[in-house]
């Protein structure tokens, strides 16, 4: 509600977000496009809660909140493992800081690795995993936390074409057996298309409004379908 977000380049305030509202639907998928620089990444960090904005609220029910909250996780184009944890711990891990007791937090972390389909991989370390299995462990460490709100930026943009389409299909799956919302920053209007409900399209001009597009497709999506729009 009304969030405004600007940094300091060379002494000057640069605007990036101004008095931005956005309601997002519980349970919806929503795609952010627009040019480089324009905001996508800054309006993910403050919908996480990890930028303050100078002016407006997040809220999340109706509640403003402030800060990182347990019931938002957010998924980075890389996907920082922990490079001496195996795959259970890394995803694991963010049960086991939150006072989980271990075997729990590992008996949860499988399910969300099986959920990737990295259940072979278990044992393994980041460092002999592709790019875009790491970045399923990446998918799985968020939803292990069960958060209600799944915040991702780019998360397909480093991996090759096939990798991505496949995790397209991964990522639709998640979204509908796990019943989140899902705010997704892409670079890809075919992907955004394939995998929202609503598109975000954020201006080049600062001052311009962004506008919001419906995608009135069957879900499950056609690939094709997505394509031609
Ligand atoms: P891209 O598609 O290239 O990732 P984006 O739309 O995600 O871009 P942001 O990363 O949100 O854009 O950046 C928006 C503007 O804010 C840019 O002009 C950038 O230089 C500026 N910016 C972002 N973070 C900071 C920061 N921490 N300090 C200063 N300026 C910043």
């Amino acid at each position: 509600h009304g969030l405004s977000k600007s940094f300091t380049l060379n002494g000057a305030a640069l605007p990036v977000l101004r008095d931005l509202n956005l309601y997002i639907r519980p349970g919806e998928s929503l795609a952010v496009v627009g040019p480089s620089g324009c905001g996508k990444t800054t309006l993910l960090r403050v919908l996480a809660g990890l930028e303050a904005p100078d002016g407006g609220q997040v809220r999340i029910d109706g509640r403003p909140v402030q800060g990182v909250g347990a019931e938002r996780a957010i998924i980075f184009q890389e996907p920082r493992l922990l490079p001496w944890l195996t795959v259970l711990g890394n995803v694991a891990f963010g049960l086991e800081v939150r006072g989980i007791p271990k075997s729990e937090a590992e008996a949860q972390a499988r399910q969300n690795i099986r959920l990737v389909g990295l259940a072979e991989f278990e044992n393994a370390f980041p460092a002999q995993l592709s790019g875009g299995m790491a970045q399923r462990v990446g998918i799985a460490r968020a939803l292990a936390v069960q958060p209600e709100i799944l915040l991702l930026d780019e998360p397909l943009g480093a991996l090759d074409a096939m990798t991505r389409i496949t995790m397209q299909d991964e990522l639709a799956r998640i979204w509908r057996e796990q019943q989140v919302t899902m705010i997704l920053v892409t670079h890809d209007l075919e992907e955004a298309i394939f995998l929202a409900d609503r598109v975000l399209v954020m201006p080049r001009e600062k001052g311009t409004p962004p506008r919001v597009i419906e995608i009135d497709l069957p879900r499950p999506r056609d690939r094709s379908e997505a394509r031609f729009v």
